[in-house]
Formats: C-alpha cells, sequence, structure tokens
C-alpha cells in the first residue's frame, strides 16, 4: 500500500491538492485514487470503504491528524468492486493518464469512468449468459417511456406505452441493475405504486430533470450518433421514449466519459410484436428463475439452453421472455428449425462452426472503451475467419430465414485477414509488454527484435570472451532490474578480477561487477527492446482503432450469429428429445395431443412422464381441472401454459401434434403463493394479480389459474372462484385452464356449454390410491386428501381419526353457526341424531344453498318500503350479526 511518489499526509502536498481538487467533482462518490498498484481512497471514502470490504484503515504517518486511507490492490479490484456497489455506492475510477516515466513531478490524473451497478461491463462480474440492462424511465403523464442499454454489447432500446401495467411489465422483463429516473419522479415515486414495487431493489440514480427535457434529450441523442433527426431509427415520434433514451446517454456520456463509441443505434422495442409476459407469469412458468428463487437447473431456461456461443446464450433467454405474436415471423423461425432438424449432419457441423465464435458484442464494447488487448482482438480475428463458413453452410439450406441472416454475417474478410496478419496466434493479455505483433508484419519490428535477439547471443559469447580471457570458470554474465547487466564472480576467485571491473553489488559467496563495454552493450539492447515494444503497442493500437471502424457491421453480424445459434439450439433439441413442429396460425384453437412437460419431462427417468392433451377452442375455451391433490393438476396447466410459449418462440415443442392459435399474453396465476418475501398478504397479492388479469386479459389471452381463491376462507374463496370463472366465460372468453380443489366449480359446466370439466385418473387398490397422471373429461367426487396424508407419513391415529371426522363431514356437513357440526366429540354419545341432526343434514353444504341461506331468505322476504330508515338499519344490523 506504500505508493511510489506523492508527500506525506499533509493537505498541502501537490498530490493531495490533486486528490482534493478531484473530490471537489466527485463527492457522492467513492473515489479510487490511482497509485502505482493501488487505488487508494483517503477521508471518509476510506472510513467507508474499510468498513463495507473489511479492509484495513490506515494512515501513512503516525501523527495524531494523519489522514485515513484505505487501498485495493489493481489486480483485486473485481472482488471489491462489486462489494461497493451492492452496498449501494458508486465508484469514480481515478487513472495515472500520464506516463510516470514522462512525468515532471506529479502524474497527471483523471477520472475516467463512474461506475454503478448499471454501467459495470467486466464479464467476471455480469456474467457471461444475461444482460446487464441500465433503464431510464420517465411517466409522461400516462404509461412510461422507457429506455434501455446494456453497455457490455451496445444494445441501445426505447419503448413507450401507455398502459403503466404493460410498461411496467417490461421493465420488469429487462430485470435492470440500475435506473436512471428524473428527480422529480424519484422523490414523488410513492405515487406511483406498481413502478416502484418494481424498481424496490434496482439501484436508483436520480438526474435533473432538464436531461430529460424532451428538446435536451433529443439533442443529446442526435449529437451522439451524428444524425440530424430520429427518423432512421424510427423513433421520431416516440416522445415519452426519446425523453427517456436522452436523459440515459446523458448519463452514461457524464460517467463513461468518451467510451460510448459502441453505441451505434437506437432500436425502438417492438412491444406490439412481442408477447407481453408480468412478472407473476413468468415466475410461475419457471422460466429463468425458479418460483422459490434458487439456482437456474430445473427453469426453462436451463432446460432450454443447447447454444454454442455466449451471443447465443443471451439471444435465447431474450426469446423466452419475449415470445413473438406475428404467425409470419413465428413460421419464419420454424423454418430455420425445419431446415436443421432435416439437414441431418449438417446441424453438427453448423453447432461445431459457431462454437468458434467468441462474444463479438462484448469484444466490441472493450475496443470502444480502449480495453480490448491482443486476445480480444484475436479472438475478433477468429471470429469473423469463422463466418464465412456459418454463411457456406445455412446458405446452402435454401431457407428464408437464415438468407436474411447471411447477408449480415459477410464481408469481414478484410478485417479478418489483416487482423490474421498482424497479430501471433495467441497474443499475451498485456498490450505495453510486447510479443503481440507476428513476426514478418513489420520490418523495423523485425530489425529491433534481431538486435535484441542478438544480444542473447552477444551475451554468450561475451561471457565466453571473458571467462578465458580473465581465466575464472564460474564467472556469469546475468541481468536484474535494478543494475542492469552485470558480471558475477565468486569470492574464491575476488584476486583474478581485472581492474576494469567496477564493482556494482556485493553478495554472500560473490561479487557483482559492469564494465564500459557491457555497459554499452545494455543500453544498445535494452534501447532496441523498449523501442520494439512501443512499436509493437502502437501497431495494435492502429489495428485496435481499424477494427473500431467495423463496430456497427460487426455488432449486425453478432445478432445474426445469435439468431443462427438460437435457431440451432431449437433444431438440435427437436431431434434429440422427439419435439414436433406445432402449426401456429390466427385460429382460436389450442389443440396438443399428447403433450409433456418440457422441463419435467428431463428430470424423470425416460418414458415416465405421462403426455397428456388438451382441446380447447371458441366453442368450449374454458375447461376446469379436479383431482386430488399430488394428480398433476399444477404440472398439466404449465405445461400447456409453456408449450403455448415455446410454440410462440419458434422451437418445436414436446408433443405428438399441436396446432396454437397465437396468444397475445399468457397470463397464470398461482393461488396463495408464498410471497412473504415481498411482504404482502398473500392473498392479497393473489387477488391483485387476478384483478390484473380480468382487466388486461382479451379473447386472445391464455389464462392459466391454479387454485385461484385457495388462499382465504372456503366460502369466500369458492365464491370469488365462481365468480371469476363466470366472468371469464360471459366477457372474456378466452381460453383458460382453471385447476382447482373445489370440486363444487365444476357445476359451471351445468350453467354453460363453454366450460368443460376435466380430472385426473386415479386408481383405488387395497386402500391404496395410484395417481395415473392422466387427464380425462369429468369430474372428480373424491380428493383422496386423506390418502396423501399417509402416503406423507402422517401418523395412523391422525389418519384414523381423519377418516371419522371425514365420514361425518360427508354426512353432515357444517351447522347453522358455522361450527363444524361434523367433528362429534371423542366419547360414544352422540348427540348428532334427532331433530338437530336432521336440521343440520337439511343444511349440507352447497355452494346455491349454503349456511347463510335463511339470512338470504330473511333478505329477499324483507319488506323493506314499509320500514323507517331507523329500522332498516337495524335489520341490516341483525342479520349481520346472523352472518356466518
Ligand atoms: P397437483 O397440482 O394436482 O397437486 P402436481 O402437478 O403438483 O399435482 O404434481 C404432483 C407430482 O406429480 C409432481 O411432483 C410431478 O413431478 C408429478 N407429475 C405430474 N404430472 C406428471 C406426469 N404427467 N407424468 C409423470 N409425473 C407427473
Ligand atoms: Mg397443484
Amino acid at each position: 500500500m506504500v505508493s511510489k511518489q506523492g508527500g506525506g499526509d499533509s493537505l498541502s502536498t501537490p498530490m493531495m491538492r490533486q486528490y482534493l481538487s478531484m473530490k471537489e467533482r466527485y463527492r457522492d462518490e467513492i473515489l479510487f485514487f490511482r497509485m502505482g498498484d493501488f487505488y487508494e481512497m483517503f477521508f471518509d471514502d476510506a472510513r467507508v470503504a474499510s468498513e463495507i470490504l473489511g479492509i484495513a484503515l490506515t494512515s501513512r504517518s503516525k501523527d495524531r491528524d494523519a489522514i485515513p486511507m484505505a487501498g485495493v490492490p489493481i489486480r483485486s479490484v473485481d472482488t471489491y468492486l462489486p462489494r461497493l456497489l451492492k452496498a449501494g455506492k458508486r465508484v469514480a475510477i481515478c487513472e495515472q493518464v500520464q506516463d510516470a516515466r514522462d512525468a515532471r513531478g506529479l502524474v497527471d490524473r483523471e477520472v475516467v469512468r463512474v461506475v454503478s451497478p448499471g454501467t459495470i461491463t467486466d464479464e467476471r462480474i455480469i456474467g457471461e449468459k444475461s444482460n446487464n440492462f441500465i433503464v431510464s424511465l420517465v411517466v409522461p403523464g400516462k404509461g412510461l417511456g422507457l429506455a434501455w442499454i446494456d453497455l457490455s454489447t451496445g444494445e441501445f432500446q426505447v419503448w413507450e406505452d401507455a398502459r403503466t401495467g404493460a410498461a411496467i411489465a417490461e421493465v420488469s422483463r429487462l430485470s435492470p441493475a440500475e435506473c436512471v429516473l428524473p428527480e422529480s419522479l424519484a422523490r414523488g415515486l410513492d405515487e406511483h405504486h406498481a413502478l416502484r414495487e418494481v424498481i424496490d431493489n434496482v439501484f436508483l440514480t436520480p438526474m435533473p430533470d432538464w436531461c430529460f427535457d424532451a428538446d435536451t434529450a433529443r439533442r443529446t441523442l442526435t449529437e451522439h450518433f451524428g444524425t440530424r433527426t430520429l427518423e432512421g431509427f424510427g423513433c421520431e415520434h416516440m416522445n415519452a421514449a426519446v425523453r427517456a433514451a436522452g436523459g440515459l446517454l446523458h448519463y452514461l456520456q457524464e460517467t463513461q466519459k468518451n467510451a460510448l463509441g459502441h453505441i451505434t443505434r437506437l432500436r425502438p422495442h417492438s412491444g406490439a410484436a412481442h408477447m407481453l409476459l408480468d412478472p407473476a407469469t413468468r415466475r410461475a412458468l419457471e422460466i429463468t428463475e425458479k418460483f422459490r428463487g434458487g439456482d437456474r437447473e430445473g427453469t426453462l431456461l436451463h432446460c432450454f439452453d443447447r447454444t454454442v456461443t455466449a451471443l447465443g446464450a443471451r439471444r435465447l433467454r431474450d426469446w423466452l421472455l419475449k415470445p413473438l405474436v406475428g404467425v409470419g415471423d413465428i413460421r419464419s423461425r420454424q423454418e430455420g428449425v425445419q431446415a436443421l432438424v432435416d439437414s441431418g449432419a449438417t446441424l453438427d457441423s453448423l453447432r461445431e462452426v459457431l462454437r468458434g465464435v467468441h462474444d463479438l458484442e462484448r469484444i466490441c464494447a472493450r475496443i470502444s472503451y480502449g480495453s480490448a488487448n491482443g486476445r480480444d482482438l484475436a479472438a475478433l480475428g477468429t471470429s469473423l475467419e469463422a463466418l464465412p463458413a456459418i454463411a457456406g453452410i445455412v446458405g446452402g439450406l435454401d431457407c428464408h430465414f437464415f438468407a436474411e441472416r447471411v447477408a449480415a454475417i459477410d464481408g469481414f474478410e478484410e478485417l479478418a485477414a489483416r487482423i490474421g496478419r498482424t497479430l501471433v496466434d495467441s497474443p499475451p493479455i498485456p498490450v505495453r509488454e510486447g510479443g503481440i505483433i507476428r513476426d514478418g508484419f513489420d520490418a523495423e519490428l523485425d530489425a529491433l527484435r534481431e538486435l535484441s535477439s542478438e544480444g542473447t547471443q552477444w551475451i554468450a559469447r561475451y561471457q565466453q570472451e571473458e571467462t578465458e580471457r580473465v581465466g575464472i570458470p564460474s564467472l556469469k554474465v546475468g541481468f536484474n532490474r535494478v543494475f542492469g547487466y552485470y558480471i558475477e564472480v565468486t569470492n574464491a576467485h575476488a584476486d583474478r578480477v581485472p581492474a576494469h571491473y567496477i564493482r556494482k553489488q556485493t553478495l554472500k559467496n560473490a561479487e557483482r561487477y559492469i564494465t564500459p563495454e557491457l555497459k554499452e552493450f545494455e543500453n544498445r539492447v535494452l534501447h532496441a527492446r523498449e523501442t520494439a515494444m512501443e512499436r509493437e503497442y502502437g501497431i495494435f493500437c492502429e489495428l485496435r482503432d481499424a477494427a473500431g471502424e467495423h463496430i456497427p457491421d460487426v455488432q449486425l453480424a453478432a445478432r445474426a450469429v445469435a439468431e443462427i445459434d438460437v435457431i440451432a439450439a431449437f433444431a438440435f433439441l427437436g431431434r434429440d428429445r422427439g419435439y414436433t413442429r406445432p402449426i401456429v396460425d390466427d385460429s382460436d384453437v389450442l389443440s396438443i395431443e399428447d403433450g409433456r412437460h418440457p422441463v419435467i419431462e428431463t428430470l424423470l427417468p425416460s418414458g415416465e412422464f405421462v403426455p397428456n392433451s388438451i382441446d380447447l377452442d371458441s366453442e368450449r375455451p374454458i375447461v376446469v381441472i379436479t383431482g386430488p391433490n399430488m394428480a398433476g393438476k399444477s404440472t398439466y396447466i404449465r405445461q400447456v401454459a409453456l408449450l403455448v410459449l415455446l410454440a410462440h418462440t419458434g422451437s418445436f415443442v414436446p408433443a405428438a401434434r399441436a396446432r396454437i392459435g397465437v396468444v397475445d399474453r399468457i397470463f397464470t396465476r398461482v393461488g396463495a403463493a408464498d410471497d412473504i418475501a415481498r411482504g404482502q398478504s398473500t392473498f392479497m397479492v393473489e387477488m391483485q394479480e387476478t384483478a390484473n388479469i380480468l382487466n388486461n386479459a382479451t379473447r386472445r389471452s391464455l389464462l392459466v389459474l391454479d387454485e385461484v381463491g385457495r388462499g382465504t376462507s372456503t366460502f369466500d374463496g369458492l365464491s370469488l372462484a365462481w365468480a371469476i370463472t363466470e366472468h371469464i366465460t360471459e366477457s372474456l372468453r378466452a381460453r383458460t385452464l382453471f385447476a382447482t380443489h373445489y370440486q363444487e366449480l365444476t357445476e359451471l359446466a351445468l350453467t354453460t356449454p363453454l366450460v368443460r370439466n376435466c380430472t385426473f385418473q386415479v386408481k383405488e387398490w387395497n386402500d391404496e390410491i395410484v395417481f395415473l397422471r392422466k387427464v380425462v373429461d369429468g369430474a372428480t367426487d373424491k380428493s383422496y386428501g386423506i390418502h396423501v396424508a399417509r402416503l406423507a407419513g402422517i401418523p395412523r391415529g391422525v389418519i384414523q381419526r381423519a377418516r371419522e371426522v371425514l365420514a361425518r363431514l360427508e354426512a353432515q356437513a357444517i351447522d347453522v353457526h358455522g361450527r363444524p357440526a361434523f367433528a362429534p366429540p371423542r366419547e360414544p354419545e352422540d348427540e348428532a341424531d334427532g331433530e338437530d341432526g336432521a336440521r343440520r343434514r337439511a343444511l349440507q353444504l352447497d355452494l346455491f344453498q349454503n349456511a347463510n341461506e335463511p339470512i338470504l331468505q330473511a333478505l329477499k322476504s324483507a319488506d323493506i318500503d314499509a320500514m323507517t330508515p331507523l329500522e332498516a338499519l337495524n335489520y341490516l344490523a341483525e342479520l349481520r350479526r346472523k352472518l356466518v
């Protein structure tokens, strides 16, 4: 932690003055002040950081008012930096921007970047398989204006939507690392409940409102892109989106300085072309994350990730979260998959060639940041070299999808060749230490290299000559950093050392000397070596700049490769797991024959998953699924939702046959979701989510409801479930799967032909039950809960008692007071007979004739017209008192 330069700890040293003037401009950030191999922090920054990072707080003198300081070594910055960011800090990185050798006195320093969670680009921190988005948003009155950038890839998109819910779902899909917003909005977030909830755990960056001002924002963007308008990007008229984008870019310009060259275009996100999946749906379907958190295993993404490039892995994730809704777009992808499935071995060779493509998007980002090293450029070169082979393979397939992409990956031969010619095969990581440029590329470099390699021979010769001349057999010529070249003579021969040897260093058993001849040689060689390194660095930078010119094209090629990779993964899965191509059309059919759950199927031993079918259309769009616990209801309805989702991504699906009319949104709701983490009443959450469905679903949506209504008391829950389903049949008529343990719900099918009942087959055998996992038409009349409890290991006595209670319950239900008439006293005398018992039996539980029936009757027959207001009020109070 000792720096090479700078004075003591006094505030008046030049270095401290430099520090303080820097800190003046970065008051809110932690300032990493580069000193040699460390980033040093001082004063409060040092105190705060030492606490967060658990590193020592020191000072360089023992004075009482010494300046506190703490430092992190440059090479461990990627372990420390994320921890500061996680603790909600922003870090300003101040580098030495001048070579220490050129400095007279103090080295020039400059803050080169301000790092926050949304602006880290280091792959080791953010991972290669997902994006790291920084989102910006404005609330223009109605809805939201959005913009987002992934600095590590240069992806920059905008969107606006007058439907706040849809826009918020979009924010949540991006799961941003940081959110930039106008100061006024940040202050008033409480007024925007739903929005606040999705960005609750996100790192917020308020910026002055004027940055988001329409004119300023537009100017920020057009100046960056060097365009007159935003017409060319198709967002000229997206007012709110442009405001968000301008504010975001402004923030990045301030914090990333001039490293934004890889942000070459602005893309309006085509919200209308994609299916919107709200957060609850994504969670329930476990697309990228497990329902209860945890690792990726068991998610759809994990199960589907057979891409072979990082580019493809990120694109797959994007496709799964943003399924298409246009029949044409979907079919185009399907044709790509089909062509590869049909092509046999071509698929394998394509995937093999794709493996040779490195993360082009992130390499472009590093080139524009000026941080790309020799290895990055070499990776760029070999990736570009692989492109013609990819084009050759997919170009031969006679498929429109590929033809479109081939155009984008064409035309990099020259750049690839130039990189190949310039760089050695595997360049080292440091860019200023030589060894990067190929022999024979540059004559001057070759000459310099020869000079320094001649040096090695010269040394060998010199050592030999000196040994003979002075007659010391153990004389050695060596090199060290401090003294340069030296001659070493062991003490045993000290008396034979010639007079012109100049002593430089004394070791335990030897002395080291130099000679004028050796010194002169050293100057020549070292100089040659240094000049060679400088020359190499120069050539390297030229190459990097040349590559920089191609960034926009390389980004387009990267996109094409990513898409080809995902299609290849779909084809691979289709072939490997026996998937079929679904018919996707504009009908309102949802028909799947022998479908399988894509994830669970892979977790079970082969052949153990029981396939199930479904058949919905506008005549019968709704199915109520009952069946005992553990029968497979939840699995079945999620399976249907997943297959529909997959069909919209262009993937093939695990089924014997499928026909799916496009769906505009999939809604899934799981009753009484265990949402303790969000700190809300689970039932409240369940109802909010259900309200969201009823308000936003259309006839084209797919609704998947799992035990909705479970989070409250039986009567409440059942009534709600009933009313919700009825509403769906009457107003929405969307294709709906409702799994429920309320058997009463099956009676809905009696009231409307739109609803059909399904149940899961169960076999009873010797007092055991066997789940057949097979869906059949009809309703269950038994729930087998006690059987399941027994399987689960509930003690025998409890099971026995539960059976007794059940027998009573089935005979007698609930008494007028809502008390369980079914739980008789444990002693043999039974009071349930007689008049009382008969009354109870008359009040058997039934949806239409429940325990409150007498009150309803009373209410119906009450002569309200004949009552005074006060009488009416009293009557109301009395009725309420009687309520069960
Ligand atoms: P329910 O919602 O009816 O209580 P689940 O869908 O949770 O039942 O399924 C219970 C268990 O049965 C799950 O662990 C699942 O792995 C298994 N299962 C469900 N469907 C099938 C199937 N079609 N084939 C094989 N196993 C299944
Ligand atoms: Mg279930």
